[in-house]
């Protein structure tokens, strides 16, 4: 909608219009929110555009007025000129290349103060100005001066020839320094002098020096109107780091100039209009554009009066409208304020009670509330929550108690804040007010839209049922220190006394993979949806911009993917997890290409728990005390593991609980216990002990690892929990029917009762055996052995304790503790010397050491006896058995039991 499409409208269409609207994008996100899969009420969402919304925020502007911290006041606001409106600090974007025409200006002094200081230099003698906002001319006060710091007066020589040539092209100089005229004696912060020398491209010799001090209620002419201006003591933010050390000061444009001037009693002047223009208290430049022709006015008329020492173009950090994108200005006007002072000593100790997430935020949020001035809270917009106030016709006296609150307030819980544009003045007063009804008008200001939104905790956590005052925790970007987060502190600590939060978590912003900010225009944008449902279909080398074939045609790459095939939406969450969000985050098409491998493995493992447990019962279940005690040491890493992970979600760290994952449920498990683990399920035996065992840890493996990823992929957690091959039954009897059905699981203090000792040495036999993979590898590029399975490890140990260990491993009966398992050999032994025939006799051969264990010698041959067809283990009792000469004693056993087995399919297994 255009500028002139709205102003067109009366206020109740265009209301309509921005509330249809309103509804419209919060329909579009919160579709897309659940598409995320993100959990929440969304049958009761709070909409701020509610009426019984708008009636608690009514409510809480009401106590804030009954408690004396609204006040009405004229004060330099940041205005949009674009907009016609004030802003908040929140509502503003900082160009960091905004330029200004920035000038040197002279005002002449007409009497100096007592002293007699500076009579020698008169009748032409100046001070020296510098502003970047030259429009502000017209509303000078006074001119500030540091009484600290040192000044001189200086003589103007002539043009320094190297300078006055060197110039930027848009480089001006004035009429001061223009050859011709007069040259006056200048006033300026004599550290400053060398600096404005080359600036000014000029000579200027210190005639006199002398403190700040002595400047105070020197009188000066000014500039435009021909007044006679004081020049008073301003505060420390007068420094030699820019400009002259002497500060034009224009209380109504300028939140410094403002308090200097509430100092010394000055009028707030600002003869500029809610479009940004001049007004007729302007004079001459009355209807230009402070922004344009009205900012070159001024300067062309000081420099006509011979006030003018230089103009340049000046690059800097400048507040723009939000909305708009067009720059603001500072501009005196009649608004509505809250007075920080009146509660932020409360906020400030209510902040310490807070736990910020990450800590900085603390900080962050002191500094700004100790240095913020009053909140300016009424706009000048049509669409929004009114302030409801009415305004004498005559006196222009506002009314505004607790009676007339509290009617529009159930006006508005009923009808919403439309009431009070569509109905007449009398029906919004009270019964007391109604037959003066005709002397009052209603104000026509709405709210700051950040007190709407930090209205929430009135409207939302203290009110609905199952909600808690404070909330337990607030989440935003670090931008909202300065909005939600404050705005929110503001009005509750103002009418309750307490913050609206227990904790509040704040995260970076989201960069492109190279730690750009994103843009359209750049084309770095990465858009969720694109992530989860797929984009553009091309295929693109998968090594980018680092392929040689991409450079030169695509067609002969080898290695073409899909550029942004669909993801979905947990492989998005995933990311999520992974990185440290109290920083700046990166994503990209090759970091998604990582997450989504990641995911597919995390789905493996998963599907290897699931496919295991296809005829799992939990009455199957060994007792704890009769596990193997590899099994054992499996359910202690399981509950340490998930403890961390619940560690890393109370914390708030989620990407300790992706590394957890990564480290744990897609490397660790698969290297070592689903990798022994298949003998046991393969061959072992349907119906075996080690088998149910192994199902038994799996199961738990199953069922803590569902809930442990459930909150960061929750389409995964359910996929897999509407496969699971058995029944879960919750504590009150009842079947979990979804993955969330689940509560996270207690702590299993039997799981961790593994004897630290036992911990330790199955600790050090996972090293030692990928030592001993490690001389199987060789062993296998030797070409001595095939298969692990292949061969025999010979362990020596010097140590007495650690060989009685490995003895015991070694000999262990219950099929799933023996080393050879661990190991996957077909045989593990313990040799209780080594002599050098031994070593020689061995090929491949290494060393382990451990300060724990002390040094162990390994050594790999071949295997003893004959290999069996359905476990491919050796064994020598393979041929002892006339009806099946080619199994094993195990494999025998077990073909015997479940003869439907097929070796074909067993073996098949394996493999
Ligand atoms: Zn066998």
């Amino acid at each position: 909608m255009d500028k002139a499409t709205s102003d067109a409208l009366t206020p109740i269409k265009l209301r309509q219009k921005a509330a249809k609207f309103a509804k419209a994008t919060v329909n579009a996100q919160m579709n897309s929110f659940k598409r995320i899969g993100i959990w929440a009420d969304w049958d009761n969402p709070y909409l701020t555009l509610s009426p019984e919304y708008e009636a608690a925020q009514l409510e809480v502007f009401g106590q804030m007025v009954m408690r004396g911290y609204i006040y009405r006041g004229r004060k330099p606001v940041h205005w949009s000129p674009s907009s016609r409106t004030a802003l908040a600090e929140a509502e503003l974007e900082y160009s960091e290349n905004h330029v200004s025409k920035s000038i040197y200006a002279a005002f002449k002094i007409t009497s100096p103060s007592n002293s007699g200081l500076l009579d020698e230099f008169l009748p032409n003698v100046c001070l020296a100005i510098w502003t970047t906002t030259p429009w502000t001319i017209p509303a000078n006060a006074v001119v500030a001066v540091n009484p600290e710091l040192s000044y001189a007066v200086v003589e103007l020589q002539s043009l320094l020839e190297s300078e006055s040539t060197s110039g930027g092209k848009q480089r001006k100089l004035g009429s001061i320094l223009s050859s011709g005229n007069e040259k006056p004696f200048i006033i300026v912060a004599s550290d400053l002098v060398s600096v404005l020398e080359s600036k000014w491209g000029v000579k200027l010799v210190i005639r006199k020096s002398f403190p700040g001090s002595v400047l105070e209620y020197c009188r000066y002419l000014h500039p435009v109107n021909g007044n006679e201006c004081s020049v008073v003591i301003g505060g420390d933010y007068i420094t030699t780091e820019s400009g002259t050390g002497l500060v034009h000061t224009a209380p109504g444009h300028g939140q410094e100039d403002y308090l200097t001037g509430l100092k010394y009693g000055l009028p707030i002047v600002s003869p500029v209009d809610d479009e940004g223009n001049f007004t007729a208290e302007a004079g001459q430049f009355s209807g230009l554009s402070v922004l344009g022709a009205g900012n070159a006015a001024v300067v062309k008329y000081l420099d006509e009066h011979v006030s003018l020492i230089l103009e340049e173009p000046y690059k800097h950090k400048y507040p723009y409208d939000w909305r708009s994108k067009e720059p603001t200005i500072f501009r005196a006007t009649e608004q509505w304020f809250a007075s920080v002072d009146g509660f932020r000593d409360a906020a400030l100790d209510a902040i310490k009670r807070v736990t910020w997430v990450p800590s900085q935020g603390e900080n962050r949020i002191v500094n700004m509330i100790s240095g913020r001035s009053d909140w300016c809270i009424s706009r000048q917009r049509t669409w929004g929550v009114p302030i409801p106030v009415f305004y004498h016709v005559d006196t222009q006296e506002p009314l505004i108690t607790e009676k007339t609150i509290e009617h529009i307030k159930g006006i508005v819980s009923e009808k919403g804040s439309d009431a009070w544009w569509y109905m007449p003045t009398e029906e919004l007063l009270p019964e007391k007010y109604r037959d003066k009804a005709s002397e009052y008008r209603k104000g026509t200001d709405t709210m700051d839209v950040w007190f709407d939104s930090g209205s929430s905790w009135a409207a939302v956590s203290a009110k609905r049922d199952g909600l808690n005052f404070p909330a337990d925790v607030y989440l935003e970007g670090s931008d909202q220190h300065r909005g939600w987060f404050q705005s929110s502190l503001l009005t509750s600590i103002a009418t309750t006394g307490k913050a609206p939060y227990s904790s509040v978590i704040t995260h970076g912003f989201v960069l492109d993979e190279e730690g750009f900010k994103m843009s359209k225009s750049v084309g770095n944008v990465v858009d969720p949806e694109k992530v989860i449902v797929g984009g553009k279909n091309s295929k693109v080398c998968c090594y980018r911009n680092l392929c040689y074939f991409l450079v030169l045609r695509s067609e002969i790459c080898l290695n073409l993917v899909q550029e942004e095939p669909p993801y979905g939406a947990d492989v998005l969450r995933l990311w999520v997890s992974s990185v440290d969000y109290t920083g700046d985050v990166l994503i990209g098409s090759q970091i998604l290409r990582q997450m989504s491998d990641m995911y597919r493995k995390l789905r493996g493992t998963m599907r290897f728990l699931l496919a295991n447990l296809h005829d799992w019962k939990p009455e199957n279940s060994v007792p704890y005390s009769d596990l193997p005690k590899i099994d054992q040491y499996a359910l202690f890493q399981l509950e340490n593991v998930v403890a961390s992970m619940k560690d890393g979600y109370d914390n708030y760290q989620f990407y300790k609980i992706y590394q957890t994952l990564q480290r744990f449920a897609i490397v660790g498990l698969s290297n070592f216990y689903f990798d022994v683990a298949k003998d046991r399920l393969y061959v072992g035996g349907r119906v075996s002990y080690t088998r149910k065992s192994c199902q038994t840890v799996l199961a738990a493996h199953l069922l803590y690892l569902v809930r442990a990823i459930a909150p960061i992929m929750p389409h995964l957690a359910e996929d897999i929990w509407q496969n699971l091959p058995f029944q879960h039954t919750l504590e009150d009897g009842s079947v979990a029917k979804f993955a969330f059905d689940l509560k996270w699981p207690d702590k299993n203090e039997e799981w961790r009762s593994v004897q630290k000792d036992d911990v330790d040495f199955l600790g050090v036999i996972l090293e030692l055996r990928s030592e001993v993979n490690k001389i199987l590898e060789s062993a296998r590029t030797g070409k001595l052995i095939g298969a692990s399975l292949d061969a025999k490890v010979y362990l020596h140990a010097e140590n007495p304790d650690t060989v009685s260990k490995l003895k015991e491993l070694a000999s262990a009966t219950n099929d799933a503790d023996a080393l050879h398992r661990l190991f996957i050999t077909s045989q593990v032994e313990i040799l209780p010397s080594l002599s050098e025939e031994t070593k020689l006799g061995v090929s491949y051969a290494g060393k382990f050491s451990d300060p724990r264990t002390g040094e162990i010698w390994i050594g790999a041959t071949r295997a003893d006896g004959v290999k069996c067809e359905r476990c491919w283990v050796y064994t020598k009792d393979v041929g002892s058995f006339l009806d099946h000469p080619t199994l094993c004693s195990r494999c025998h056993g077990v073909i015997d039991l479940q003869p439907q087995a097929s070796p074909a399919t067993a073996a098949a297994a394996v493999a």
